[in-house]
């Protein structure tokens, strides 16, 4: 739907209202501290083929010394990139 459209049919009044988390940067300056869903890394399944390290907005993946994606936990926030661009999915996002 347009915004158009909400707004002259006043269909705006029918949307949910949404939730804000409160976000203390100066408590909590870790990414990691407020992240909701979490990656798992399952060791076997990856190849190494480094998309995750590539599209990873928050830099938060390295490689351990086998070649297998490492997440450092107190920077990623939990976005779910690195899952959906692993082509053997082998991570999972699992509640944090
Ligand atoms: S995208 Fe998947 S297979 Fe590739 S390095 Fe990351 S976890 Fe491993
Ligand atoms: S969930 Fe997002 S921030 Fe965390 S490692 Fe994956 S791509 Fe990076």
């Amino acid at each position: 739907m347009s915004l158009y459209f909400y707004f002259m049919t006043e269909a705006w009044k029918e949307i949910e209202e949404g939730a804000i988390i409160k976000h203390d940067a100066a408590k909590s300056p870790k990414t990691g501290d407020w992240r909701y869903m979490k990656p798992q890394v399952d060791k076997k399944s990856c190849i190494g083929c480094g998309l995750c390290f590539d599209h990873c907005p928050e830099a938060a993946i390295d490689y351990d010394s086998e070649r297998k994606a490492n997440i450092d936990y107190d920077v990623c926030k939990g976005c779910g990139v690195c899952a959906t661009v692993c082509p053997q999915k082998a991570i999972k996002m699992e509640k944090n």
